[in-house]
């Protein structure tokens, strides 16, 4: 059925809120969208994409645009921290059998690609903006907004992010993120022609890894344990990223880190999860995306995963002859497990990493997850 008589509104521009205002507009709902940065910026060095997430790209129109801005590449090469390969991870082609099993691209570039999709597909973007009440109502959910407009909704779906505004207003016991004892660190390199792949280097408890992002680019991630989530001075990210790479003999890596400097984009994040417990909806408000189920980066399948709600999120609507209630459940039972498997088992490999503990473990939940991933959604 076509929504075509559904006015919703999607509040947060991330990758989440951009996919469900393209899917939805497919669909021919009204869709606006707020945005609070007013610049719609992206922050982050490079993001890596699985199998499953290209798959989600291509269903949103946007692989082609990826492939050409981005890299697409098979498989994920494990190293010792001296060097020799110990496995090659395999990525199995979720997205079809001709794109690879996996990528990355810079985070500003994806995010341009989708804000274009997003205004072509015809949402209306409202950029600094956000909602200042939402009054739920018999029949519709009345918004009023922080430029001062009012406007009566059919759904409200609140993809705010970790810090979600909207999950804080409308549920009032919703937890809150939790700091994980790990960090990383990334920065965007030149690319040596030996990185055609995602690349790691298994240290005791740090974790370097890098992804091509473009054919001269590659972003570099860092791992590492951080007992207490304190502030770090920009000043010190260079000499800090340096230092986490000194043990690391590998010439590879070793070369890689000769080239960062202040020219490097690094960027520090302390790593923080929330998965929400059941109901993600409140009468005709739905979280999705980091807003309800935020992960840390182990299975890099935190973009994926709110993606995907989107898409399941808009065939659930457009399936229910609109009965709202009874697709937001649809919507919800679809999503729960696969959301909980990647929070959970992300949440894992990260203690394990942190614990310097059992590599078999760890190998058996990648693999585990990896497998679970490519299964239909
Ligand atoms: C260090 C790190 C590395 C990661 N690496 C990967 C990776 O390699 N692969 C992967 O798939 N995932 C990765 N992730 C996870 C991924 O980045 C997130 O899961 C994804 O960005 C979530 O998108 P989102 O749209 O749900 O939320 P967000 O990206 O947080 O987007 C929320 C949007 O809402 C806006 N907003 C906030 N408050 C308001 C408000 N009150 N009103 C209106 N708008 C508002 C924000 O400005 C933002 O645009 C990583 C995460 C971290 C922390």
């Amino acid at each position: 059925m076509s929504l075509s008589s559904q006015r919703i509104l999607v509040i947060g521009g991330g990758f989440s809120g951009m996919a469900a205002a393209i899917e939805l507009r497919k669909q021919g709902a009204k869709v606006d969208l707020v945005e609070i940065d007013p610049g719609w910026r992206s922050y982050g060095a490079g993001i890596s994409l699985g199998g499953a997430t290209l798959r989600a790209l291509r269903r949103l129109g946007v692989l082609e645009a990826f492939l050409a801005q981005g890299n697409a590449s098979d498989g994920v090469n494990l190293h010792l921290p001296h060097g020799p390969l110990v496995a090659t991870l395999p990525t199995p082609r979720i997205a079809g059998d001709d794109v690879p099993g996996g990528g990355a691209i810079l985070r500003p570039v994806l995010a341009r690609i989708l804000a274009e999709a997003t205004r072509a597909a015809g949402a209306n973007v409202r950029l600094g903006c956000t909602f200042a009440a939402i009054d739920q109502q018999a029949d519709g959910v009345l918004v009023t907004f922080t430029d001062g407009q009012r406007q009566r909704y059919d759904l409200v779906i609140g993809a705010d992010g970790l810090y979600s505004k909207v999950r804080e207003a409308v549920f009032e016991n919703a937890p809150r993120p939790r700091y994980s004892g790990q960090a990383v660190w990334r920065a965007v390199l030149p690319r040596p022609p030996e990185i055609e792949t995602a690349t790691m280097w298994m240290g005791p408890q740090i974790k370097p890894g890098v992804n091509p992002v473009s054919k001269t680019e590659m972003y570099l991630f860092v791992t590492e344990p951080r007992p207490t989530n304190d502030h770090v001075d920009p000043a010190t990210f260079v000499d800090t990223l340096r230092a986490l790479l000194e043990g690391f003999t590998a010439p590879t890596l070793q070369a890689i880190r000769s080239q960062i400097g202040p020219d490097s984009q690094i960027v520090y994040r302390p790593l923080e999860g929330l998965l929400m417990p059941r109901p993600w909806s409140r009468g005709r408000v739905v979280l999705i995306g980091d807003t309800v189920h935020a992960t840390t980066p182990h299975l890099a399948s935190g973009a994926c995963i709110g993606i995907e709600d989107a898409l399941v999120l808009a065939d659930e609507l457009a399936q229910s002859a609109g009965d709202m209630p009874a697709a937001l459940a649809a919507f919800e039972s679809r999503r729960w497990e696969r959301c909980r498997m990647v929070v959970e088992n992300s949440a894992r490999l990260g203690e394990i990493e942190i614990d310097g503990g059992d590599k078999e473990e760890h190998s058996r939940i990648m693999r585990e997850s990896l497998m679970a991933l490519a299964e239909p959604i």
